[in-house]
């Protein structure tokens, strides 16, 4: 059996206002059990405006839930109107931060470098990237979801030492199967998530390699989870949509049931 503990992490997206996050939040620390937490890591990465709520509920109530940011700046300080850095996020006792996410990179044009850099950003702030890589449509017919990926993930990686790489977490989110209900099969997911553990291996080594977590994302449901967690190279997932229902959620991070 796998030693790596799977990591279940619902991102909001730019849903759920601070009120509405207690409210979630409340309902997930209602319903999950110390059993669940035994087995697995359960985050929630909300909207910036919620992270203090969320942290002010997690301390008081000494949840095991764990919090993070769905992007970082790639600077520490300064002129940077609208950015979020490493050290706020970690004043904030951020677990994780997701990393280049798809609508990110679509959205706002970010690129491998840009990623690299806020890979960078927040190890150096303690900060656990989450980082998101995947391919299009126009890959995947072309049949080269493999390559572009893994250029992704080279990219993103590039001079991050081992000793921090043996902690990041990899979400592979093919981008067609993100928000569209088209989720990727299970063979789908496993091809690329052990490309990825395979390349890690190839970068540092299988040791390393071994300790890296890697979630499937894209359309994950509680009907489809467990058929793409018992891939051998999927240790968890990042949920969009369904992570809005905290009962959903919940089913979803009991996968095994
Ligand atoms: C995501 O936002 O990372 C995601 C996978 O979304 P969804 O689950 O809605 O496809």
């Amino acid at each position: 059996m796998s030693a790596r503990t799977p990591l279940m992490a619902g991102n909001w997206k730019m849903n759920l206002n601070h009120l509405e996050a207690i409210t979630h939040v409340q309902k997930l620390a209602f319903s999950l059990t110390e059993k669940d937490f035994e087995s697995v890591e359960v985050a929630v990465l909300p909207p910036f405006t919620d992270l203090r709520s969320v942290q002010t509920l997690v301390d008081g109530d000494k949840l095991k839930i764990k919090f993070g940011a769905q992007d970082i700046s790639a600077h520490d300080s300064g002129a940077y109107t609208g950015e979020i850095s490493g050290a706020m996020l970690a004043k904030f006792r951020c677990s994780y931060v997701a990393v280049g996410h798809s609508e990110r990179r679509q959205y706002h044009g970010e690129t491998d470098e840009l990623c690299n850099a806020k890979v960078k950003a927040a190890f150096k702030h303690g900060v656990t990237p989450i980082l998101c890589v995947g391919e299009g449509l126009d890959v995947r017919k072309a049949g080269n979801q493999v390559a572009y990926t893994l250029a992704q993930l080279d990219g993103a990686l590039k001079d991050v030492p081992a000793d921090q790489a043996e902690t990041i977490v990899i979400a592979y989110e093919p981008v067609w199967a993100i928000g569209t209900g088209e989720v990727a099969t299970p063979e789908d997911a496993q091809e690329v998530c052990g490309a990825i553990r395979g390349r890690l291996a190839e970068l540092y080594s299988q040791e390393l390699a071994d300790k890296v977590r890697i979630q499937y994302g894209g359309s994950v449901k509680s009907g489809n989870v467990a058929a793409i967690m018992a891939q051998p190279d999927v240790d968890g997932a990042l949920v969009g949509g369904a992570a809005l229902d905290a009962d959903e959620f919940v089913k979803i991070v009991r996968f095994r049931d």
